[in-house]
């Protein structure tokens, strides 16, 4: 079902937390909001979900304006960070709890919910309280009860935030897979990249109550917009105008016109090329070997490169390279 955010401003007494944020998730979208700690992500997932009302703008589902619609009649999943089981229900009664609120048969509850605690990998676990479960298996538990009222769409705030990495990285996995088998259009609040990189069809990167950029993972990490994106997503050598000239002076040719102080060209480390050999005028200043890649920081006159290798190259700290980039893009400094 398709979801379109329409100028949505929401400000707590005189701080504001989003400035007339816009944007539309398709049908079976995987949407990230991705961005620092306060730049109003949570507040924006919460005034969909109908639990905070926006001050100004419009949230439409499936083309019906639900902004003044009370969160109970909206029909979405929520997964909040904390696993927010109800402690005194088992796993499949967790589960069958918004079944039980819409009065569904108890026989089809009961079936319903086996089936979906075995969609997250929890068959056998329905007899469980919460407290006999770990972290990863009650926010299991949270995501089937989201999905037992055959949500419209799904929200997740920070679902994966409090499990530790390993667990992290495969409910991370399941939860896409998952998604993509059901087709529900979800959004998720994150802060963390990688993870936004991992899931999202869709990011929309956030700072400071506005959206800096929306697009898929590749355009954001390939195409990103502005300094905040290219240094939020990802890893990226800003390099002024001036270095550009010297050193790799092809670049300048695609550069948006202006000043040159308003343009920084941002090369990903992975896109860097260093060459070694008596004739360079930069300089290794140091390497970490990390197996597969070794990174390497890079000096020309002062300006370092962060520059990502083949684990098998053999430069050494203090050998004179040369440098240049396969691709890159211009962001506004
Ligand atoms: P985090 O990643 O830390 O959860 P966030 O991007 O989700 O951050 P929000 O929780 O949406 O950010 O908060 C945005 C801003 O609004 C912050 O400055 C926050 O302090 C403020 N804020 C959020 N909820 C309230 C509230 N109920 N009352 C007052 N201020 C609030």
């Amino acid at each position: 079902m398709h979801l379109r955010i329409d100028g949505i401003s929401k400000a707590w007494g005189t701080s504001t937390a989003l400035d007339r944020v816009s944007f539309n998730a398709g049908a079976s979208d995987f949407v990230c909001l991705l961005g620092p700690s306060g730049c109003g992500k949570t507040t924006l997932l919460r005034i969909v979900a109908g639990l905070t009302e926006p001050d100004a703008g419009s949230v439409h589902l499936g083309g019906r304006d639900i902004t003044r619609l009370p969160a109970r009649e909206r029909g979405m999943g929520i997964v909040f960070q904390s696993y927010s089981l109800f402690p005194d229900l088992t796993a499949a009664a967790n589960v069958g709890y918004p079944m039980r609120l819409r009065g569904v048969a108890v026989g089809t509850i009961a079936t319903r919910s086996t089936e979906l605690l075995a969609k997250v990998g929890l068959g056998g676990f329905g007899g469980r309280f919460p407290d006999e479960l770990s972290g990863g298996q009650q926010q299991r538990v949270a995501l089937a009860r989201a999905l037992a009222a055959e949500p419209a769409l799904l929200l997740l705030d920070e679902p994966l935030s409090a499990l530790d990495p390993a667990i992290r990285a495969q409910l991370r996995g399941e939860i896409r897979t998952l998604q993509r088998s059901l087709g529900i259009p979800t959004i998720m609040v994150t802060h963390d990249q990688d993870e936004a990189l991992a899931l999202a069809d869709t990011i929309v990167c956030m700072r400071a109550g506005h959206i800096e950029q929306i697009g898929s993972p590749r355009d954001l990490y390939e195409r990103p917009a502005s300094r905040f994106v290219a240094d939020f997503i990802g890893r990226a050598n800003l390099l002024p105008t001036h270095f550009v000239r010297e050193v790799m002076p092809g670049f300048l040719e695609r550069r948006p016109p202006g000043a040159d102080a308003t343009w920084e060209l941002c090369l990903r480390p992975e896109d860097i090329v260093v060459e070694a050999g008596p004739g360079g005028d930069a300089v290794v200043a140091d390497v970490t070997f990390l197996g597969n890649l070794a990174r390497a920081r890079i000096d020309w006159r002062g300006q370092v490169l962060l520059a990502e290798l083949p684990g098998r190259s053999m430069l050494a700290p203090g050998e004179p390279v040369a440098i240049g980039a396969t691709r890159g893009a211009w962001v506004a400094a």
